[in-house]
């Protein structure tokens, strides 16, 4: 980084004043400065006082896909704002026409793209398809949504309402009706003592749908692989079953790929990896890696055709709009982020850095007794600590922070799941931009490994 930002001290200040940070306990601050990030090169971040940070976490949440620094991205999205920034959605423009048929090359049997902001809004707009869909073709009925124990999907009122991490959602309600949990399918945290536990899992969904009503119940929402609520990759065997419990009882498949989506996993989508065919599609942070803010919803012709049965009927049509969604930074910066995927064949390395990740978190856990369980997929990992193997007591949340504090203070930014209340707190989360190097990935292991040893001793 340049000498630019020596004299950085009014915005640290305008910072304190001013600014309301997410997720963030605000007293903190009578501490300590607030962190401001002032520049970002390939995986690097630099702070106002100069000091970098390998980031292992792309962005904090899984966002920054192909690195910091894409020129290219900044300037298709200037070429774009030039010719036109901005118009409402009712119309079309190119790179939303564009993109819309790019990403759908990617995900076959799915056609039509509604365009959003952010996760929340993407998923928003699913749950009011299913709501509609419940009023004009099944009479009103059809119109539970069905969520996961440990999944997120958003902070919107609804997408809260369909949040199986109940901390969230504490002093927030009360929420809107006809949301429904189906328990997690984590086997390390079995509920079931039984072989083949993904069927197992998957039946449970079935148990609820049974116990509400199959006709009650219209879309069934899951994240491929649960992210915040514990890095949960399905057990085998799951996904199949879950499809055909959807499909025996007419419920729409809602994959919420707002964190796997955009090759996290080493394929375009997670549910890709598990063979699944979506109804519904929502992805996020990935589409644009944070250049420019964009959500899609990708859909199925199927379900877009049940809005245009009947033009005549003025409340036929889906009556719905985002004022930003789509245009037009949004696709043009997702469109040069697709191409750089493509083109720099980001799957692949994805894959292959995968399996050094994996390896290497193997490898932590053989030398280290508070590392539980490691799970993921692709470049999307996590570590599971445990006070104790045997009894699998979550390790206390603070000492789970001094680890990641630890890694900070050696200039490399990891993450850990959401907060809870009852006990998945405790898995530090490893996600580096799908570029990561083996130099890259080499330390990042080895200060997670030095950070495990001074935190146990
Ligand atoms: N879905 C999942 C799986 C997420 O992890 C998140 C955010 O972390 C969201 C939805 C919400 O996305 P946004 O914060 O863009 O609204």
């Amino acid at each position: 980084m340049d000498g630019r930002y020596n004299d950085i001290s009014a915005t640290v200040e305008a910072d304190r004043a001013h600014v309301w940070h997410h997720l963030f306990q605000h007293a903190v601050l009578d501490k300590r400065d607030p962190r401001i990030l002032v520049e970002g090169k390939g995986m690097t971040v630099w702070d106002q006082t100069g000091r970098d940070y390998l980031d292992a976490v792309s962005g904090g949440v899984w966002t920054v896909n192909v690195g910091y620094g894409r020129e290219s991205i900044a300037n298709a999205v200037r070429d774009q704002l030039v010719k036109i920034n901005y118009f409402a959605g009712s119309a079309g423009t190119i790179p939303a026409a564009q993109f819309a048929q790019r990403l759908t090359e990617k995900t076959p049997g799915l056609s039509r793209v509604f365009y959003a902001n952010s996760g929340s809004e993407a998923n928003e707009k699913a749950f009011k398809m299913v709501r509609q869909i419940a009023h004009k073709h099944h009479g009103g009925r059809k119109w539970k949504i069905l969520y996961r124990e440990r999944d997120y999907h958003g902070t919107s009122m609804g997408a809260l309402a369909a949040c199986g991490q109940e901390q969230r959602q504490e002093q927030y309600g009360p929420f809107p009706a006809g949301f429904i949990a189906v328990p997690h399918c984590l086997e390390y945290r079995k509920q079931w003592d039984v072989e083949n536990y993904g069927e197992r899992a998957a039946d449970a969904i079935e148990d609820v749908i049974l116990r509400e009503g199959p006709d009650t119940v219209g879309a069934l929402c899951l994240e491929p692989v649960t992210a915040g609520g514990g890095v949960i990759t399905p057990p085998a065997g799951y996904w199949e079953r879950v499809q055909e419990i959807c499909r025996k009882y007419d419920i729409l498949l809602h994959i919420d790929e707002v964190v796997c989506g955009m090759g996290r996993t080493g394929a375009w989508f997670g549910y890709q990896n598990y063979g699944i065919k979506p109804d519904f599609v929502t992805c996020a942070k990935g589409v644009a890696s944070g250049y420019a803010a964009i959500s899609c919803l990708i859909t199925t012709e199927g379900v877009f055709d049940r809005f245009r049965t009947d033009p005549d009927d003025p409340m036929s049509y889906f009556r719905d709009i985002s004022t930003f969604g789509g245009c037009t930074a949004g696709p043009a910066a997702a469109l040069e982020n697709m191409r750089i995927i493509e083109d720099e064949g980001l799957l692949e390395n994805t894959r292959k850095m995968g399996v050094v990740l994996m390896e290497g978190l193997h490898d932590l856990m053989e030398k280290h007794a508070i590392v539980g369980d490691v799970r993921g997929k692709g470049l999307f990992c996590g570590l599971e600590l445990v006070a104790d193997r045997a009894t699998k007591e979550p390790l206390a949340e603070a000492l789970v922070e001094r680890i990641v504090g630890l890694c900070d203070a050696e200039g490399v930014l990891i993450g850990k799941t959401s907060r809870s209340f009852y006990g998945f707190n405790n898995t530090l989360c490893l996600s580096p931009a799908l570029i990561v190097g083996p130099s890259e990935m080499t330390r990042i292991l080895d200060t997670l490994d030095a950070a495990l040893t001074k935190a146990t001793h």
